[in-house]
């Protein structure tokens, strides 16, 4: 019954950066993902979903949360995944 989940709007994707095999220009001349979107972490050499991303483009002013809708379902899930687990845990102590 009861569907009221707490659903956060703006999750924080922190240490997930933005990639894609290609690139277009944005409305503003920046450079924006184009076609499949997926998350990467520095100095992993796959996505999130698994992917080698060997030569794509790395979106560094694009926030993650900011292409939620866009990324590919699987690097979604784990990032949201690895933001919520992040939420509930503190690995500084
Ligand atoms: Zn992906």
């Amino acid at each position: 019954m009861g569907t009221a989940s707490a659903h956060p709007s703006s999750p924080r994707l922190t240490g997930w950066f933005v990639t894609a095999r290609h690139r277009q220009t944005g409305p503003h001349g920046e450079p924006r993902p184009w076609g499949a979107v997926h998350v990467k972490r520095i100095g992993e050499p796959m996505t999130a979903c698994g992917v080698v991303t060997l030569g794509w483009q790395v979106f560094w002013r694009v926030p993650a949360a900011s292409v939620l809708a866009e990324l590919c379902v699987d690097c979604r899930e784990g990032a949201l995944a690895d933001a919520q687990e992040g939420l509930s845990r503190c690995d500084a102590c």
